[in-house]
């Protein structure tokens, strides 16, 4: 059954590529499957790396996507540390690094994103990282140690997770963000305002409205960082998290529409019928948000991997699963259902001051999305509820005495 002809190549096994491998085999694909991605850890989850990692890397190691085992239990052809440069459409292969050319029935791309960076003078100085594989939290944890005072750049999850972490370990800890609110692309501004607050408990120095002028440094080493506002910093260590860019050159070199990302219909696949694209990496049209979006997140990389493995062995349909999304900072557990942009009317559930609430938006009187902090009871009624297209009403969402659960499971 292994023949090139029924071969499947993703290219990229992260989160999305480990998925729909694994689905794959699940919907009964008995044919070949090559996966390919160009680190050379054995695939991980990347959440951890700026939450428990950062604390405690020792005791609280990256977890494997999958164990070893499963790749050869299932006969999944996993390559490490293999690099795809060229997409060949018309021959239906793919090129890799060493030159060798991979022939598929259907190629996936998987690719995921790449930090943005950051050019300003002295950003090629040590001791200034970005977060996004394993060797970067290995690089970052190995200086932690040593570090007295943290620069983080830009106020989304990433940059706050670490600085959460940071702070854990008694580090002093300064964000820096060029926008006026914390994880402004995410959430409601009044979600931002509470987070601004908590991050001031957690004794991180928050400074909104300030971009990055240079970086000053010793020895080729980072010293300090000079913000647009003449202010400046001192620095052990810098973290720069200003978001990411999908990986989207392959395609682009292939031929195939790439903005924001690399095209795709409801059903995940690109103009070429032998070409999907999931994950990070994909710019698809939302039944959520009613506009084509690209979403950074778990479950955007699980579920569209799940739905393309369905669509590859012949049983499409729309993508339209629910979005949703958690961020841990420090005692903070963040859960989202729902995009919030898409919201016209904000109620809050429960009490701010006591690190339990959550905030349900509403578009048109109807529930567009929740955010809940500390509170996953009021996370998994509003996924229910918006999976379901069902509602409660303003009124009820602020009332304590609601209950949502209940309510989002009677049908
Ligand atoms: P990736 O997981 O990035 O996998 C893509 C892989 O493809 C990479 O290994 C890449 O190196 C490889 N690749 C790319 N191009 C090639 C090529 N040409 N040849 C071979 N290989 C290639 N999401 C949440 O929902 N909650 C969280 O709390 C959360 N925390 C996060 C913390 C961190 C530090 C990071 C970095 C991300 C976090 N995310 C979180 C986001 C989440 O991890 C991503 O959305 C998810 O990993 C996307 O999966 P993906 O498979 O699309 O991309």
């Amino acid at each position: 059954m292994n023949s090139p002809l029924s071969r499947i190549v993703v290219v990229g096994n992260g989160q999305a590529g480990i998925q729909l491998v694994d689905s794959l085999r699940a919907e009964g694909h008995t044919g070949g499957i090559t996966v390919l991605g160009d680190e050379t850890h054995l695939p991980y989850q990347r959440p951890p790396l700026s939450k428990d990692y950062m604390v405690d890397g020792s005791a609280a190691q990256a977890l494997p996507l999958r164990a070893e085992k499963f790749f050869t239990e299932n006969d999944i052809d996993s390559r490490l540390g293999v690099r795809v440069t060229a997409i060949d459409r018309a021959a239906r292969t793919v090129t890799v690094d060493d030159g060798t050319k991979v022939p598929y029935a259907t190629l996936v791309l998987a690719t995921g994103a790449a930090n943005r960076g950051l050019s300003v003078p002295g950003s090629n100085l040590a001791g200034i990282y970005g977060l996004r594989t394993l060797s970067d939290a290995e690089a970052i944890h190995a200086r932690l140690g040593d570090v007295g005072a943290v620069v983080v750049i830009g106020a989304g999850f990433i940059g706050l997770e670490f600085a959460a972490a940071a702070r854990q370990r008694g580090i002093d800890v300064t964000v820096l963000e060029f926008a006026d609110r914390p994880m402004g692309r995410a959430l409601s501004p009044a979600l931002s305002r509470y987070f601004v607050g908590a991050h001031e408990r957690m004794g991180v120095t928050l400074r909104l409205g300030e971009g990055i002028a240079s970086f000053t440094g010793s020895a080729g080493r980072v010293t300090s960082v000079e913000s647009t506002t003449g202010a400046s910093y001192p620095a052990d260590l810098v973290l720069v998290g200003i978001g990411v860019v999908p990986r989207a050159d392959l395609a682009a070199a292939s031929g195939l529409a790439v903005e924001n990302g690399i095209t795709v219909d409801s059903s995940l696949r690109t103009a070429d019928p032998n070409v999907f694209a999931i994950g990070d990496c994909a710019n698809y049209p939302s039944h959520h948000a009613g506009t084509r979006t690209r979403l950074e997140s778990v479950q955007n990389a699980t579920d569209q991997a799940r739905h393309a493995a369905k669509a590859i062995v012949g049983r499409s349909g729309s993508y339209a699963q629910l979005p949703w999304f958690w961020s841990q900072q420090g005692p903070l557990k963040l859960q989202i259902a729902g995009l919030v942009q898409q919201s016209d009317t904000t109620v809050l559930r429960g009490d701010p001051a006591t690190d339990k609430f959550s905030l349900f938006s509403f578009r048109g009187g109807h529930l567009a999305a929740v955010e809940s902090v500390n509170r996953p009871g009021d996370h998994m009624a509003a996924r229910r509820l918006l999976e379901q297209g069902r509602s409660a009403s303003p009124e009820q969402a602020a009332d304590l005495e609601f209950d949502v659960k209940s309510y989002s499971k009677a049908r």
